[in-house]
């Protein structure tokens, strides 16, 4: 039975390859998972969505399409963002299980320092050299997450600052000094 012989083997290959191909691509997104960024500005209405990190390695693209995203939007100004900021993001928002693609909003990342200063004389609750300045910090909320539950997963990772800001509908994170406030 020649052909029905043929025919199992051509079966058998073609299972194993697909099994090869399934393993591999497998091990290529364990390996390097790619890290992407919707966002949707609260001030401006502006939205992203970039991929900052793919193939192991930061991508260039990526990064300056999200460091305009996150730019002092008062006056223009951008600076690099620190990429653990990030994957901060990215890792809060896995781990609240938000899909990739859903856009965080964005209320405040990048404050240049003049912004900074006028924030600081109105209000006692911005810190005259904040994390904000540096590009290390922004202010976001998750549309349909409860605020408490942003707060948590953020805490959770021990990555830096966390502030929590329910009357305005925000929280802090940064990577600066592991603390919290509320
Ligand atoms: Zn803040």
């Amino acid at each position: 039975m020649p052909n029905a012989l043929l025919s199992r083997r051509d079966l058998l290959n073609g299972g194993t390859a697909a099994l090869v191909m399934a393993a591999l691509s497998e091990r290529a997104s364990a390996r390097s998972p790619e890290r992407r960024l919707a966002l949707f500005n609260a001030n401006t209405g502006e939205r992203y969505d970039a991929c900052f990190f793919a193939n192991g390695r930061y991508r260039a693209d990526g990064l300056a399409e999200l460091n305009h995203a996150m730019r002092d939007w008062r006056t223009g100004a951008t600076r690099t963002m620190d990429p653990k900021l990030l994957d901060l993001l990215v890792h809060v928002r896995d781990r609240l299980d938000v899909s990739s693609h859903k856009p965080l909003r964005l209320v405040s990342a990048y404050r240049s320092p003049k912004t900074n200063g006028r924030m600081h004389a109105r209000s006692h609750g911005v810190a005259s050299k904040s994390q904000h300045m540096l590009g290390k910090a922004t202010d976001i909320a998750i549309p349909g997450v409860h605020l408490n539950r942003l707060r948590d997963a953020a805490l959770s990772l021990r990555a830096g600052g966390v502030g929590y800001y329910p009357h305005d509908g925000f929280v802090h994170v940064d990577t600066g000094a592991l603390r919290h406030w509320s």
